[in-house]
């Protein structure tokens, strides 16, 4: 077979792609018969494909691209870390500089005493983690009968097993059944399904959902709660004000753990290193993943408490870990973006260029017939789609196809936006610049226009 390279044509590539790759939460039919976009270069937060558009990326790829495309010092320090010590386990004993110093530097950025460290290769892997150390946490304490796990409907924690248990999307559950112990409560999408209620009383509502769960389940069946502080996957659902603090209550009243799976939220996405800061949440575990690296190595993992790290390091050894915790060329470019966000201020830019820049421009696109509401926070934002803003209504057309044409307008007019139903939402790399948010900006309109011309 000849050499595959970027200079292929185009259609060669997708043929070979769709004969041969398997991808994530895709049609393979479908694509198929479509081919897929082929990317081959990133620089900020431009891409270019295998047809020379650039593309402006709205989306950070999968959220995680926070320091852009395309930054030499990474590179470097993986060469160098690669050509020092391309690899060794931190099983059994043994450690490495670059895990040591990572975890060391996520113990300093993480807030209260969030100290320990176990790293994992993803953030689904990370979340399977949280799952074995909330029931070992409480097996050590003797009462393993503690160990469900309540979660919410439309959060999402990853697609492992474990993960997508704990993630409350049910397609995903359809597709090889879920994990026994873990339950899911409503989700604080007041939009969507807050009725006649204020966001702030649907908020108190549906936070007042956990305690009604711990009482249906027995306090003493219950290991933890685990929610995104903005739900990612979900659609962007910004929780009314009330929720957080009344969750916190809850979990403090009944004294079972808080996971805050901060996979998208953490490392600058929403203003502050964690979107637990910004929402006033004291989880006893954090997930990461995605903007740790910035994408640039696949790398995750859980900051836990000390609380927490102190009861399972009485209970001996922890069985459990993944040959690539803590990755020496993972850890050490995941340090360097650290760096890069720390120095360059780069949450401090999220800040300056959220509110009000992006956020005005945001909230403008609720004149466009199309839009109903438009909500912001840092850099994350989403907009609902609707036929009738004032009730809130539903597109009568199976949900989701509207959210589905405008995501296909936007990538044809070269800006990745994603749809999740009849939302469209953007978490675009986080040095995003003024005039780049306006051609963000211009091209979501472009979209939505096309889109409701189309719909006519
Ligand atoms: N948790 C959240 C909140 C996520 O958004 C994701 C991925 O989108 C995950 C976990 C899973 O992370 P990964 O895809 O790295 O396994």
């Amino acid at each position: 077979m000849n050499m595959i390279t970027n200079h292929m044509p185009t259609e060669e590539l997708q043929a070979l792609d769709a004969a041969h790759h398997m991808h994530p939460f895709t049609d393979a039919n479908g694509l198929a018969k479509k081919g897929a976009r082929i990317i081959t270069q990133g620089k900020g937060v431009w891409l270019t494909d295998s047809r020379g558009e650039k593309i402006i990326d709205g989306m950070a790829g999968l959220w995680c691209v926070n320091i852009g495309y395309g930054r030499p010092e990474l590179a470097e320090v993986a060469a160098r870390q690669m050509n020092e010590l391309a690899y060794y386990n931190t099983f059994f004993q043994t450690s490495h500089v670059p895990a040591i110093a990572l975890a060391a530097k996520l113990a300093e950025l993480a807030p209260g005493d969030l100290n320990h460290v176990f790293f994992a290769g993803s953030g689904s892997e990370a979340n399977d983690t949280n799952i074995r150390l909330v029931r070992r946490y409480w097996q050590v304490k003797d009462m393993p009968e503690k160990r469900v796990i309540i979660a919410r409907t439309n959060g999402y924690h990853g697609s492992t097993m474990g993960g997508g248990s704990l993630g409350g999307m049910s397609p995903i559950h359809a597709h090889g059944g879920k994990i026994d112990g873990i339950v899911h409560i409503g989700q604080p999408d007041w939009w969507s399904e807050g009725g006649d209620m204020t966001p702030e009383e649907f908020g108190l509502m549906r936070a007042r959902e956990l305690e009604e769960k711990i009482l249906e389940l027995g306090v003493d069946k219950v290991a933890a709660f685990i929610g995104e502080p903005i739900q990612g996957a979900g659609g962007v659902i910004i929780p009314p004000s009330t929720y957080w603090p009344e969750i916190q209550r809850i979990v403090d009243k009944y004294g079972i753990l808080l996971i805050a799976d901060e996979v998208i939220t953490g490392f600058g996405r929403t203003g502050n290193w964690f979107g637990s800061q910004t929402f006033g949440i004291r989880p006893h575990i954090m997930t990461i993943a995605k903007g740790l690296s910035s994408g640039y190595q696949p790398i995750g993992g859980s900051i836990i408490s000390d609380e927490v790290f102190n009861v399972v390091a009485e209970g001996g050894e922890l069985y459990h870990g993944y040959t690539y915790s803590g990755h020496p060329v993972a850890a050490a470019v995941a340090l360097e973006n650290l760096r890069i966000i720390e120095e360059e201020g780069i949450i401090d830019h999220v800040r300056n260029v959220a509110h009000p820049y992006l956020k005005e421009r945001w909230d403008a696109l609720t004149d466009h017939p199309l839009v109903g509401e438009a909500k912001l926070v840092g850099l994350m934002g989403s907009i609902a789609l609707t036929p009738n803003k004032a009730t809130r209504a539903k597109f009568a057309s199976e949900a989701g196809t509207v959210g589905f044409r405008c995501r296909e307008r936007c990538f044809a007019n070269n800006l990745i936006m994603r749809h999740v139903g009849d939302r469209m939402i953007i978490a675009p790399p986080l040095v995003i610049k003024p005039e780049e948010i306006d051609i963000l900006i211009t091209r979501a309109r472009k979209s939505l226009d096309e889109c409701y011309a189309g719909l006519k």
